[in-house]
């Protein structure tokens, strides 16, 4: 009679994932995939996007360069913009309507993603948007000021009427407080970490820069996000991409482990493996940490099952009573009742991995925001 029979094994794997699923469930670490949440305890590259991610996604305008009356510029922007969903959009919407100026009317409104708007107002063609924009119209700017705005991590959009650079405008963001902590713990952990944003080249500098970021990649259109995750797979990284906007979506399908945070688009959490409910980058280097625990626990579960059973049933079965050693029945019980003890026992350390609440702060800021979710989809540019 056997009577070592594989207990533990059959709880080896179960007891862990149901530990950790409840330890990232509290934590607002929800895993869509768990395939994903296992690879990433291998992760080594991630890749945040930066506006709304590492930043606050907050913009406000700090200055105007304008090369016609400025009322003028404000005006003809804040039309084409008055449009766009875009959080850039609405800062100058709002900039424009506190200066008393009022949006006009406009036709054949056109959104070029990562790039900018374009519209006819007041029978002028305007285009408003980045870097990436005046690229395409091959238009050059050598204005000290704009360089200047720009490295000081100012984004900077511009405005071009009827061909014509008309103007720029001065946005900033604030890099969220968290962002620091996270990058300088997934540098600890012997990740490497980059920047992945659609704004200026200077501006993503001296993000990269401020946070301690590893590399960045600036300038990158919407569909070329998933193209950067490529690139670092092939390199032979395993790659956590976190983002938040529809721009981000393929390159989280793309990536090893596709991280959302919260506060972003439902396209981006659709195209998830993992959503960070509280909106917080801290927690990505915990679901790596984690990940590497839950899997860790899994293997040392598995080998004190898998040990005590190898080792038990073979005296269990009478197969050394030749050498006048027999598991009797009982003492065979024992163990096994004990190494099934052993592996309970052994899961339930999984939570002392779990970060203390009190490291879990969110300001009335962040929950503001948090509940603030569905703004993001409403359209409210006058205030
Ligand atoms: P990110 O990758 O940083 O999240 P986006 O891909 O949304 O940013 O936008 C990239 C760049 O395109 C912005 O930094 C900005 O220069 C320009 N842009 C996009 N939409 C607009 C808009 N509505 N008005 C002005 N500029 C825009
Ligand atoms: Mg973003």
């Amino acid at each position: 009679m056997v009577i070592a029979c594989p207990h533990a094994l059959g709880l080896a794997i179960p007891l862990v994932v149901a530990i950790s699923t409840s330890m990232t469930a509290k934590r607002g670490i929800l895993i869509r995939d768990r395939r994903a949440f296992e690879s990433a305890k291998d992760v080594n590259a991630v890749v945040f996007d930066k506006t709304g991610t590492l930043t606050e996604g907050k913009f406000g305008v700090t200055s105007v360069v304008s090369y016609i009356p400025e009322e003028k510029l404000l005006m003809l922007t804040a039309s084409v913009e008055k449009n766009s969903e875009h959080i850039i959009a609405r800062a100058i919407v709002e900039y424009a309507a506190s200066k008393g100026i009022r949006p006009t009317s406009l036709a054949e409104f056109k959104a070029i993603p990562g790039k900018g708007v374009y519209a006819r107002v007041d029978g002028r063609e305007v285009y408003v948007g980045g870097p990436a924009l005046l690229e395409e119209l091959n238009i050059e700017i050598n204005d000290e000021e704009v360089l200047k705005l720009q490295s000081q991590g100012k984004t900077v959009v511009f405005s071009i009427v009827d061909g014509k650079l008309a103007g720029a405008i001065a946005l900033s963001d604030i890099i969220r407080s968290e962002s620091y902590e996270a990058v300088k713990k997934l540098r600890e952990m012997g990740v490497r970490t980059y920047i992945l944003t659609g704004d200026a080249e200077e501006v993503a500098r001296w993000a990269a820069k401020e946070l301690g970021v590893d590399e960045y990649f600036a300038q990158v259109l919407p569909h070329e996000k998933a193209e950067k995750v490529q690139l670092l797979k092939k390199q032979g990284f395993t790659v956590a991409m976190v983002g938040d906007g529809i721009n981000d979506a393929p390159a989280l399908v793309n990536a090893d482990v596709g991280i959302a945070i919260g506060a972003g688009t439902d396209v981006a959490i659709e195209s998830a493996d993992i959503i960070l409910v509280k909106n917080d980058p801290r927690d990505v280097p915990v679901v790596i940490e984690l990940s590497r625990k839950t899997y860790s626990k899994m293997y040392q579960n598995l080998s004190w099952a898998g040990g005590y059973n190898i080792f038990a049933i073979p005296p269990a079965a009478g197969i050394l009573a030749t050498y006048g050693l027999v598991l009797s029945p009982a003492i065979g019980a024992l163990f096994m009742s004990l190494s099934t003890v052993i592996v309970a026992i052994n899961s339930q350390t999984l939570r002392k991995y779990m970060p203390k609440a009190e490291e879990i702060t969110i300001t009335t800021e962040e929950e503001k925001k948090v509940e603030e979710v569905p703004a993001h989809a409403h359209h409210h540019y006058n205030h």
